[in-house]
């Protein structure tokens, strides 16, 4: 795939919560304060006419269209109708997932009522159990969006909402965090690891003991509700999972987080802005920033993007360490704004390295260790060895960056 297929609409900038870990409104960047409060359906006819033409030069015929924010319900029920119009009628001979990502406190019976009508997939972002919920996904003046969450969850169940996205969050046992996500009785959820990068590590990180051999929080964290999971027999499907277990038996699989394909995600801002995924702007101030917008520009003149550059090639323009290291083509680096330090911009592996080197393996010995016997033996197959691939990756390296690639990839640093 060298196309974007993915546009994430920033359809409101502004949000009715303020989540403490949010990437827009509190780490790191103030950019939103700039961008208009809606998207005006003139830049939906402009993008939907420019997305027409990039899709006919590139052979393109599938799109992936995200409503997103800020809190996309902000924008009004007749918007969501003229748009929905507006890109079917416009764009030719493609086929269309149109999706909505909301923090579900405002989803009634007349907005899932209009989503199903408009074919719009709804996904609801959600935090464990209430007290954890609570205490990150807040309102304005500061009271939790638990309940409200909870009752659009179940409301959804009616119109087929199957997607809970949450935020992998250490202080709730995984036994209690899997609870409530089956309580909640919807097929399908994922988890994302959190934003952050080696000088703005996630809250309950310890910077000193980060990628060393007996650190590896996450991957105890996960691994453990992998346990839950595979041996329930009623288990959802967590795409999270899924992709690695696709990736380890050699499917040509991956999202932003995972695998080696191209991240052909799009952000367009509530001004037309074009830009890079924008969980990257936790980096820093800006760091997205650029001057193409829709109303001036074709998509394509993001392909000549510094950022998107490396971002579109992300799991291929990677540190030292991943070209050496033996999970690379399921971790394929990680997630590029987890690989970030100021002095060496995106030229080291995630912060979530060695986590991500004990979950793969765990899983994989599992796969393994499924099989019959005489599977096992007509493979050209081992079992993988946490602390093993950790040296392997800590040796002199064999296989060096492209020196062109480390330039890019070190050329967002700031000290440099
Ligand atoms: S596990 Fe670490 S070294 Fe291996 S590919 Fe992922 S980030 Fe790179």
């Amino acid at each position: 795939m060298e196309n974007i297929i993915s546009f994430v609409l920033k359809v409101a900038s502004r949000c009715n919560l303020n989540c403490s870990y949010c990437y827009m409104y509190n780490l790191g960047d103030k950019t939103y304060l700039s961008q208009p409060k809606f998207m005006s359906i003139e830049t939906i006819i402009v993008f939907a006419e420019k997305l027409n033409d990039y899709c006919q030069k590139n052979n393109s015929k599938f799109v992936q269209i995200v409503f997103h924010g800020g809190e996309p319900l902000l924008w009004s029920k007749d918007h969501y109708r003229q748009a929905i119009q507006i890109f079917t009628s416009t764009i030719k001979n493609v086929k269309f997932d149109f999706a909505l990502q909301s923090n579900g406190v405002s989803l009634d019976d007349e907005w899932y009522t209009l989503f199903q009508e408009l074919n719009i997939r709804v996904g609801i972002s959600m935090d464990g159990p209430k007290k954890h919920h609570d205490r990150y996904r807040v309102f304005h003046n500061g009271k939790g969006s638990y309940e409200q969450v909870i009752k659009a969850i179940d409301r959804g169940k009616q119109y087929g909402m199957n997607n809970i996205l949450s935020v992998v969050n250490l202080d709730i046992s995984p036994a209690e965090f899997y609870q409530e996500v089956k309580n909640t009785g919807i097929p399908g959820f994922n988890i994302l690891l959190p934003d952050g990068h080696y000088d703005n590590l996630p809250e309950n990180v310890e910077k000193q003991r980060i990628n060393t051999l007996h650190y590896t929080p996450y991957a105890d964290w996960l691994i453990e509700m992998f346990e839950l999971w595979k041996n329930d027999s009623d288990r959802p499907v967590i795409r999270f999972f899924q992709t690695i277990i696709e990736l380890i038996m050699g499917e040509q699989t991956g999202d932003q987080m995972l695998g080696r394909l191209k991240n052909g995600v799009a952000v367009l801002e509530t001004n037309g802005n074009l830009e890079v995924s924008d969980s990257i702007r936790a980096c820093y101030e800006g760091i997205t920033r650029n001057d193409i917008n829709i109303h001036t520009h074709a998509i394509e003149a993001l392909h000549e993007d510094r950022l998107f550059d490396v971002f579109f090639n992300s799991h291929n323009m990677v540190n030292d360490k991943c070209l050496n290291c033996s999970i690379y083509d399921i971790c394929g680096g990680g997630f590029l704004g987890n690989r970030y330090s100021n002095d060496k911009g995106f030229d080291n592996p995630t912060i979530y390295c060695h986590d991500m080197i004990k979950l793969v393996s765990h899983i994989q010995n599992d796969i393994i260790n499924s099989l019959p016997e005489e599977v096992y033996a007509s493979l050209d197959a081992s079992e993988a060895n946490y602390e093993e691939i950790v040296d392997e990756i800590n040796e002199e390296v064999v296989v060096k960056t492209d020196g062109e690639i480390r330039n890019k990839l070190k050329s967002f640093s700031l000290v440099c």
